[in-house]
C-alpha cells in the first residue's frame, strides 16, 4: 500500500473538524449504475456497516433509472416503478442515507461537497459517479424540435407526444430517428411494433453502418429486425436543419427535406463535466484520469466510477461507457473502499465484457454473449429480461418485480381459460 493512501486512511489527522466525526464518511455523488451500485455493494462488508461508517448518496433525482429497459415504458411492457424505483425505498434497509440535491462544487483540498440547496458535507472518502448526458450539436432547430431519449422525463415526453400525434386526423405519423447506435435501433424497433401501420419510421446516421462498434452477428440480427418492421435506414446521412414538421438531410452532396412529425435525437452523448472547484486531470474525451484501483490521480481518497472514469478492459483498450462497465467497477470500488478503511491492499480493476443485448421490438431481442453464442427472437427477449431483472439494484426490488411478473402471468392464463 502506498504512502498516499495511508494518509487518506487517517483523514481526521489532517482536518480538526473531521476529528470530531466518530465514523468515516463516504460521500457518493450520483445514483446511477456507478454510484447506487457502489452504495449497495458496500453493504456486503462488515467495515462499512451503519455503526462503523456513514454513507451518503446524493442525486438530483428521486428515482434511479435502469436505462437498458427505458424502451419498455414506451410500449407499456413495463411500468415506471419497475425500472425507476425511488432511492428512499431502495435504500430503506441499508446503511445509506439518500440526499436529493444537486452537487454544485467539490473542494478536494477541504474534502467538502457543496449542494445547491446550501448544505455542505465534509467527507473522508468520495465516490464520483455523475455519468453522461445528451449532447446537442450545433444543428439549427435541434434543441427546439429534437426529443432526446435518456431519462424518465424524456420517456414521458415521448409518450405524450405520440399520444398527441395519434389524436390527429392524419392517417400516418412520420418519425425520424437520428443516430443508429443502440438507442436509435432499439427505439425504432419498439416504436414500429407499438404503432404498426400508423407510423413510418426512418433511422438516419452519418456512419456507413448501423451499430458501429458491435459484432457482425448482432448487426445482422438488428438489420433483419428493422427490415421486417419496415423501418427505412438512411446511412451516410446527416441532419442539417430541423423544423416543426420536416428535417433537412444531407447524403453526399444531395440535400433534401424529409417530412418528420417527430424527430428523435439519439446521436449524441457527453460526459457530465467535473464539478470541482480546482481542475483535475482529464482524458481528451473528458473522463477523469484514474489509477487502476479507480482512485482519482493525485487524490487517493476519491474514487471514480461509471462513464466518467477511465477504465481499462481485460482485452486491452478502454472499457465502453455502459451500465455493464459501471456496475462491474462499482463492485471493485466498494471492495477498495472497504480495503482502504480496514488498511488492506487495494486491487486494480479490469473490465470484462460479458456480451451485448438489444431489444428488437416487443417480445423480441438479440443476445450476443462473449462466448460467441448469439440468440435472437423470443428466447433472446426472455434471456434479456431475466438478466436485467437479476441486475436490478437490490434483492427486495428484484423480488417485487418477479412477484408482479408472476401475478400478471397467472392473471393472463386465468383470462385465457375463461
Ligand atoms: C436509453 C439508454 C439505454 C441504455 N442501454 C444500455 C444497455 O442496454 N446496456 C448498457 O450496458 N448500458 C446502457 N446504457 C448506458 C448506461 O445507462 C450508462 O453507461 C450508465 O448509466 C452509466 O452509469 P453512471 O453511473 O456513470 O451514470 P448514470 O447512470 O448516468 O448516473 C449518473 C447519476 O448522477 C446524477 N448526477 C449527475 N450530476 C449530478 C449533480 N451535479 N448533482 C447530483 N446528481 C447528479 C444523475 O442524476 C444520475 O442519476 C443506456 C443508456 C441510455 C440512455
Amino acid at each position: 500500500m502506498d504512502s498516499e493512501l495511508r494518509q487518506s486512511q487517517r483523514p481526521s489527522d489532517a482536518n480538526p473538524s473531521r476529528a470530531a466525526q466518530p465514523r468515516p464518511h463516504i460521500c457518493i455523488l450520483g445514483g446511477g449504475f456507478g454510484g447506487l451500485y457502489t452504495a449497495v455493494y458496500l453493504q456486503k462488508f462488515r467495515a462499512t456497516r451503519r455503526d462503523r461508517v456513514k454513507i451518503t448518496l446524493i442525486d438530483r433525482d428521486q428515482q434511479f433509472l435502469f436505462t437498458p429497459l427505458l424502451y419498455e415504458l414506451i410500449t407499456h411492457e413495463l411500468q415506471t416503478w419497475e425500472i425507476a424505483p425511488f432511492y428512499q425505498q431502495l435504500l430503506a434497509h441499508t446503511s445509506v442515507q439518500f440526499c436529493q440535491d444537486s452537487v454544485q462544487g467539490v473542494n478536494l483540498q477541504a474534502r467538502r461537497v457543496d449542494l445547491e440547496q446550501g448544505q455542505s458535507l465534509s467527507y473522508d472518502y468520495l465516490v464520483v459517479a455523475t455519468g453522461s448526458q445528451t449532447r446537442y450539436v450545433d444543428i439549427p432547430g435541434l434543441k427546439e424540435y429534437g426529443l432526446p431519449f435518456r431519462t424518465l422525463v424524456d420517456a414521458e415526453r415521448l409518450k405524450l407526444r405520440l399520444h398527441e400525434l395519434e389524436l390527429r386526423s392524419q392517417p400516418k405519423t412520420s418519425i425520424l430517428i437520428i443516430g443508429a447506435g443502440p438507442s436509435g435501433v432499439e427505439l425504432a424497433c419498439k416504436l414500429a411494433d407499438q404503432l404498426g401501420r400508423r407510423a413510418q419510421i426512418t433511422l438516419a446516421d452519418r456512419g456507413s453502418q448501423i451499430l458501429e462498434p458491435f459484432s457482425d452477428s448482432l448487426r445482422r440480427a438488428a438489420s433483419r429486425a428493422l427490415t421486417r418492421r419496415g423501418v427505412e435506414v438512411l446511412l451516410q446521412t446527416s441532419a442539417e436543419q430541423i423544423e416543426a414538421n420536416r428535417t433537412q438531410l444531407k447524403t453526399g452532396d444531395r440535400q433534401f427535406w424529409y417530412p418528420a412529425d417527430l424527430l428523435l435525437w439519439t446521436a449524441g452523448t457527453q460526459l457530465r463535466p467535473w464539478v470541482g472547484y480546482s481542475p483535475i486531470s482529464q482524458s481528451e474525451q473528458g473522463q477523469f484520469l484514474t489509477r487502476p484501483t479507480l482512485q482519482l490521480q493525485g487524490h487517493p481518497e476519491v474514487f471514480v466510477v461509471g462513464d466518467v472514469a477511465t477504465v481499462q478492459s481485460r482485452r486491452g483498450g478502454p472499457a465502453p461507457n455502459t451500465a455493464q462497465a459501471a456496475y462491474q467497477a462499482a463492485d471493485r470500488v466498494a471492495e477498495n473502499l472497504n480495503a482502504a478503511i480496514t488498511g488492506k491492499k487495494l486491487k486494480p480493476f479490469h473490465y470484462a465484457h460479458l456480451g451485448d443485448m438489444l431489444t428488437l421490438g416487443i417480445g423480441s431481442a438479440v443476445v450476443d454473449s462473449s462466448l460467441g453464442l448469439t440468440l435472437t427472437g423470443k428466447l433472446a427477449a426472455i434471456a434479456r429480461r431475466g438478466v436485467y431483472t437479476f441486475r436490478l439494484p437490490t434483492w427486495r426490488h428484484r423480488l417485487k418485480v418477479v412477484r408482479h411478473l408472476l401475478r400478471s402471468g397467472l392473471r393472463q392464463i386465468w383470462r385465457w381459460r375463461r
